[in-house]
């Protein structure tokens, strides 16, 4: 996964390593790393600011940097690489998101799970795939059909249920989708069912009614979590609907989908830098084992090791 991310930093390391002597890179090579660097992010699906960000970061720490004759070169600088990427993005946390919903279970139930985000991304795929994750380790869930706009949406999320064996809250189409998120959080409150998922309508395009709609379900239904999700094959499009969304709606953190099918990987790195919300996860597939935890230090050390 993310091969032409990789490429970018192993032809940058190769760069540096062939470069760098017990002398000091000079100013004309500093500018040339930069600018390849710049390019190959580019290339890689990196938003140009971020690109830019990352590459000036790493030509910062090469400037005056010495490394000894004798001794491991490469990891040296790979490691340099690493701590860099690591304070570049310090201001976004990582969170282990099972260990996160199964706390919040010990002090509240149900836990509120809100899922945001445009039709197509993976929304409803990846509400099963949470809710599988769960079922294996004992838990049950319920599932709000909030998604009363579109049509086939409500079967679309009982198909996924039928297989797992979850029960879906629905009302009919055109319905307040808030009213059926409270009436899943009654459901499962009467039963004493644990998670409750909520699925919610999404458009390509940003349109202020979806977005009084999805306030008024935040709201109602008072999310514990509420989770945006991006597919990397749309990284630019997903990045400006996140960041739409994010004036009305609170986002907490993100998923992002269909990272199997995505080799230049750079979009992870443009939602972490310009939204500051953790990954919970990467989806890596259509099955519903097909999901990743994420962390930032795994996911560096995997591009830059
Ligand atoms: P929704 O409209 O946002 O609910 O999207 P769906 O959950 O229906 O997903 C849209 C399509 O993307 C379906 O064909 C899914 O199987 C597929 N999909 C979802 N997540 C992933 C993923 O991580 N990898 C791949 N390859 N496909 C995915
Ligand atoms: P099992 O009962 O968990 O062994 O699941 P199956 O044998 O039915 O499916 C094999 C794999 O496909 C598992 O990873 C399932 O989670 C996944 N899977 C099964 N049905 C579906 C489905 O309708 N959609 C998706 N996306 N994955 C599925």
């Amino acid at each position: 996964m993310f091969d032409k991310l990789k490429n970018a930093f192993k032809s940058l390391t190769n760069t540096i390593v062939n470069s760098i002597t017990t002398t000091e890179l000079s100013e004309d090579k500093l500018n040339e790393i930069r600018d390849e660097l710049f390019m190959q992010l580019v290339e890689s699906d990196v938003a140009v600011d971020v690109a830019d960000a990352i590459s000036n970061a790493i030509v910062n720490y090469l400037r005056g940097l010495k490394v000894p004759r004798f001794g491991d070169k490469e990891s040296v600088i790979k490691n340099g690489i690493i701590d860099i990427m690591s304070k570049l993005f310090s201001d976004i946390p990582d969170v282990d998101f099972m260990s996160e919903v199964i706390r919040l279970l010990q002090m509240k139930k149900p836990v509120v799970l809100l899922f945001l985000g445009p039709n197509g991304y993976g929304k409803t795929t990846t509400i099963a795939k949470i809710t599988h994750q769960l079922m294996k380790r004992g838990y049950t869930a319920v599932w709000a059909a909030a998604d009363t706009y579109r049509a086939g949406a409500i079967e679309q999320l009982e198909g996924h249920a039928t297989k797992l064996g979850v029960r879906v809250i629905k009302h009919g189409y055109g319905s307040d989708p808030a009213a059926v998120a409270y009436d899943a959080i009654n459901h499962a409150k009467v039963r004493g069912i644990d998670y409750v998922m909520i699925d919610t309508a999404g458009r390509m395009h940003t349109d202020i009614n979806l977005m009084n709609e999805l306030s008024k379900i935040q709201r109602v239904s008072r999310p514990d979590l509420s989770i945006f999700i991006a597919d990397a094959l749309l990284g630019n499009e997903a990045l400006d609907i996140a960041k739409y969304y994010s004036k009305y709606v609170k986002i907490d953190g993100l998923i992002v989908t269909k990272v199997d099918a995505y080799p230049k990987g750079g979009a992870i790195l443009t939602f972490l830098y310009e939204l500051k919300k953790p990954i919970y996860f990467l989806g890596v597939g259509q099955g519903y084992d097909d999901l990743r935890p994420f962390s930032k230090a795994e996911f560096f050390r995997q591009l830059i090791l």
